[in-house]
């Protein structure tokens, strides 16, 4: 690898869908430095709260932190955030977005004491697929890679996504859609 050459996977999706689970397990065993974006956006202070406390980040002033922490460096990463989607096409090879049926992701958010409200507009975001059409929105289909983590195992889930970054195209954008379950309560 050439000096200061780089490479970075992005991992976003809903909270409680299995970012920084994924994040370390893929890394793990391989030549990957884990990057926490929301430890990024905490250091370096852009963010402002909204009136229920979530944290609103600017996405230029994301890209222009990333860019600083990032100067100089080289090797493989994985961006660990529910905004790396935010992050410019140029500052990310592939994207990773987690999808998880909002039944399912219920109880991972209930199990992390999360208001009810809370949830409740996390299983909203997740059924419309919010995160993934900003995703493709701001990267295009062809390195944007989304994975069910429903039922999978972590490790499969990393498997899965082994497997498609070797041998061709799979998990296109596009294949999940969880409106049916959540709306009416069956599919
Ligand atoms: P996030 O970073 O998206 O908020 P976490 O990784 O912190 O999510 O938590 C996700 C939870 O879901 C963990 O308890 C994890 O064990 C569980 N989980 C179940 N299946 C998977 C999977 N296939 N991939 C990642 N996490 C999973």
């Amino acid at each position: 690898m050439e000096k200061g050459e780089k490479k970075v996977i992005a991992v976003t999706g809903t909270p409680g869908t299995g970012k920084t689970t994924f994040s370390k397990v893929f890394s793990d065993g391989l030549d990957y430095r884990l990057i926490d974006l929301n430890e990024l956006i905490e250091r370096d202070g852009i963010y402002e709260l909204d009136s229920d406390g979530t944290k609103v980040v600017n996405s230029q002033d994301l890209q222009n932190s990333f860019k600083k922490h990032m100067s100089g460096k080289s090797g493989n990463f994985v961006v660990d955030g529910l905004l790396s989607h935010l992050l410019l096409p140029a500052q990310l090879e592939k994207l990773v977005v987690l999808r998880t049926k909002p039944s399912v992701l219920k109880k991972r958010l209930e199990s992390r004491n999360y208001h009810e409200e809370k949830i409740r507009e996390n299983m909203e975001a997740e059924a419309l697929g919010v995160i993934l059409q900003e995703a493709v929105a701001n990267h295009g289909t062809e390195n944007v890679y989304e994975i069910d983590t429903t039922q999978n195992s972590p490790s499969e889930t990393v498997n899965l996504f082994k497997k498609a970054l070797a041998g061709g195209r799979s998990l296109k954008p596009g294949s999940i859609d969880w409106l049916e379950e959540f709306y009416f309560g069956s599919g």
